[in-house]
């Protein structure tokens, strides 16, 4: 059985760039189906990040030898590599985060101080924690009301009733994945774009998953503010990115306070330096900067386009063999998705499937996915989640289908 289309480019080659991937479990071929949670790493970056430390590292910015002009160099470039994948409109746009986490905090602080109390924020129904919190913490801190857009039962966001939720103006900003890390549904970016600024809204994209999975272009969708975060981006953890449209970040104010993000500092008072670096306060991750520029240029030289069709090829697949599986439930059917597949065994814990799958050398996840309110919405407690990257393979995916076929007896 092989759904693929003759248009699915083939990138099993890749595999040999990650060195993880040769690894055995339990004596069997490792298979890594959990990229939504954290993506392996090509050798390009694990070498940009040890050739950094071995021969060209010094703290950025304020030194004015060799060493630190070079790593500074190199940790400016990143940036234009950023600002070139989310077309952004110039390099100042780009602001180095710790994860995608950071990033929305950054915003719901920053951002958030400029809403009034009688404002509101919108997220929806599928967002992860890191996409909630924030905005409940704003809402305790600052009064604002926190608004919920619903999901319908494909997993699809329901666009009347966000328009709805926008009507009475009070909106000012709306925070919505781009693509959700359960579901794989993919939002109607520029469309929410479209209903949010007739609002008088703002838009800030979560595009943790999207940007990992196919081409972002901020401008041709409209946003104000999107985020992404290294590590499934085959990047180091410990580094994100927030892209916001420049006038806004002039006119927030900073996030964090310290060396780095300053004009100058007497004990009367401070001013700021210029945007980004006001909102990069103390010593950024440097090596993980780099380390992400590698894998910037990797996904690049493949192409984003690419890694989207080979996905959508591998996504096809997938849900033609899992669907075929007795007792094994998709949640989520949205029409337009990416390669994250949720679901559901009949009589089975989602947490005893990933143990049984596990001993058979499969990685999956099983949980919650940080989306508790998604669940509830879908009236479960968990899934378990399998989830691609660029180095999956069809036959990988025929692994997990045929061994859910052979464990299911164990489970029921
Ligand atoms: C992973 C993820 C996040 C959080 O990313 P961190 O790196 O943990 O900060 C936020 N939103 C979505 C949709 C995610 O998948």
């Amino acid at each position: 059985m092989n759904a693929l289309s003759s248009t699915t480019p083939d990138l099993s080659h890749l595999r040999a760039d990650f060195p993880i991937l040769s690894e055995t479990i339990r004596g069997k071929p490792f298979v890594f189906l959990d990229s939504a949670a954290s993506a392996q790493k090509p050798a390009v970056v694990i070498d940009a990040m040890t050739h950094t430390m071995r021969h060209q590292y010094a703290n950025v910015h304020r030194g004015l030898h060799w060493m630190s002009e070079r790593t500074s160099d190199a940790y400016e470039g990143v940036r234009d590599k950023v600002a070139a994948l989310l077309n952004a409109a110039s390099r100042e746009e780009i602001v180095f985060t710790g994860s995608s986490t950071g990033a929305i905090n950054l915003v719901a602080y920053s951002y958030g101080a400029l809403l009034r109390p009688d404002q509101a924020v919108l997220i929806s129904e599928m967002e992860h924690h890191a996409n909630i919190v924030p905005w409940q913490m704003l809402r305790d801190r600052r009064g604002i009301e926190l608004r919920v857009a619903p999901v319908d039962e494909r997993g699809e966001l329901d666009l009347g009733a966000m328009e709805a939720l926008l009507a009475d103006g009070r909106v000012g900003l709306v925070s919505i994945t781009h693509m959700s890390n359960v579901l794989g549904t993919v939002t109607p970016a520029a469309r929410i774009a479209e209903l949010a600024h007739a609002a008088g809204a703002l838009l800030l994209l979560d595009g943790s998953q999207a940007a990992v999975h196919r081409p972002v272009d901020v401008k041709a969708i409209g946003a104000d503010f999107y985020v992404f975060t290294g590590h499934k981006l085959y990047g180091p953890t410990g580094i994100g990115v927030l892209w916001a449209r420049h006038a806004l970040l002039e006119a927030m104010p900073p996030f964090m306070g310290g060396g780095d993000m300053i004009g100058s500092v007497s004990f009367e008072r401070s001013t700021w330096a210029e945007v980004p670096h006001k909102f990069e306060a103390g010593t950024p991750p440097i090596v993980e900067v780099i380390g992400l520029g590698a894998a910037i240029d990797y996904v690049q030289a493949i192409g984003m386009g690419t890694i989207q069709a080979h996905e959508a090829g591998l996504t096809e697949h997938a849900l033609a063999r899992l669907g075929a599986v007795e007792g094994l439930r998709v949640i989520g059917e949205a029409r337009t998705r990416g390669g994250v597949i949720s679901f559901t065994v009949d009589g089975a814990h989602a947490h005893d499937i990933a143990t049984l799958l596990d001993r058979n050398g499969i990685a999956v996840r099983a949980g919650t996915h940080c989306a508790e309110p998604l669940m509830r919405r879908f009236g479960i407690t968990s899934t378990a989640r399998a989830s691609f990257g660029i180095y999956t393979t069809t036959q990988e995916i025929d692994v997990l289908a045929d061994t859910l076929d052979r464990i299911r007896s164990f489970l029921v």
